[in-house]
Order: structure tokens, then sequence, then C-alpha cells
């Protein structure tokens, strides 16, 4: 089934499906375990809308394309235009928070890398980004300080909280909107902690966001 932006009781929200906006290099642990310089600036990529698929069905990885890591990391729905914004305009554009993997080629993106090419052809395939149900605003209501983890086959992979991302959520979103324009149905992806590392099929998943916990399967 198309994906669709739905409430956490399964309703379907009035938004478009528009694109996703990313950030690489978000939290210091992470950027330690892959040996990345701290940026002076946020890293942004984006994931087209066919990269979103619903988190509850089975997981499709790419194959023959090398290992495809997990990165769990906090999404924002965006109900409202963003241009030009400051943190606290952004802040208010928010139609709800959910949970998402940033699934990524690493073997390729390291090639890319190398080469100083764009990585979408590592992140922006059909199926690179599954996500959640969204919980209303009012539901998180701390985004600045949130607990999330993924835990894969019962084992703690990774583990973080949303106060150790170097750009907050907000300040994320309005640096975002100096460069492109966030529209209703937008998503944003706000980086991930520590722990990022290979799926297998058959993997079973469980995502945490602030206590609310979602499934998932690796087909
Ligand atoms: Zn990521």
């Amino acid at each position: 089934m198309a994906y669709q932006h739905r409430s956490l009781d399964g309703s379907l929200l009035n938004l478009p499906v528009g694109k996703v906006v990313c950030i690489g290099r978000n939290y210091l642990d992470h950027i330690r375990e892959l040996n990345n310089a701290v940026p002076e600036t946020p890293i942004l990529f984006m994931k087209p809308a066919t990269a979103l698929v619903p988190l509850d069905e089975p997981i499709r990885l790419p194959t023959e394309r090398g290992e495809c890591h997990h990165e769990v990391e906090l999404a924002v729905l965006v109900g409202q235009e963003v241009r030009n914004a400051d943190a606290e305009t952004a802040r208010r554009t928010v139609a709800g928070y959910g949970i998402a993997l940033d699934l990524t080629l690493r073997d390729i993106q390291n090639e890319l890398k190398k080469k100083g090419h764009p990585w979408e052809t590592a992140k922006a395939f059909d199926g690179a980004c599954p996500l959640s149900p969204f919980l209303k605003p009012a539901e998180l209501p701390q985004p600045l300080a949130a607990d999330l983890s993924l835990r894969v086959n019962g084992e703690i992979r990774q583990q973080g909280n949303t106060r150790q991302m170097i750009v907050g959520v907000f300040d994320l979103m309005a640096y975002i909107s100096t460069h492109f324009t966030l529209q209703p149905g937008d998503v944003v992806l706000t980086g991930t902690p520590a722990g990022v590392g290979p799926l297998a099929s058959g993997d079973g998943l469980v995502l945490s966001l602030a206590g609310y916990e979602f499934s998932a399967q690796v087909a």
C-alpha cells in the first residue's frame, strides 16, 4: 500500500506526502564512530517521497548493494509552509512527531564520500525511509529532550536523547528553511545517535520514542 501520513490511532492525516529533508552528523557520538569531522554547518540531503514506506510493512533491503545500515531518527512532520523562518516560527508549523529509519547503503556511501560525490544512491532509494505514525505535538511535550532507541532482535543497538543533537530540532528546521522551503506534508529527519550497523533479512526491530514503541520487521 502506498505510504500516507497517519496518526497513532491509524487515521489518515490530511497532508500530502512530500520530500524528506535530512541532516548528516548531528550527534557527536555517531560522528566519532564513523571517524567523521564535526561539520561547521549542517550537512543536508534529501530523500524523495518514493523513499517513504510505512514502518509496519516488511522492510525490503536492496540486494547486492553491500551493507544496509539502520539509523534511527526523530522525524518531524511539517504542517505549514516554512520559509526563512526562525526556530520559534518553525516550531509552530509542526504537525507531529514520529520515528524513522534513515536506511543507508553504507558501502556505497563510503565510496561516494571518497569521491566527493552526492549520497542519493546510498540514501534515497525506494523504501529508504520506513516511517512510523505520528504523535500529535501535545503527545511529545519535550521534543528537545526525548529518548529514542532501536532494538534489533531484542538487543539495544542505538540509544540517545534529542538533547544530544548538535543542531536542535527547531534550529534545524529554521536552517533548512533558509535553503529549501518546507511544505505541508514534508518530513524532517534530525540525525542519528551512535550504534549504526547492518540489517539482515528476518531481523525484528523495535523503535522507541519517549516511551512509544513501534515494531518493524526486515523481509
Ligand atoms: Zn541519518
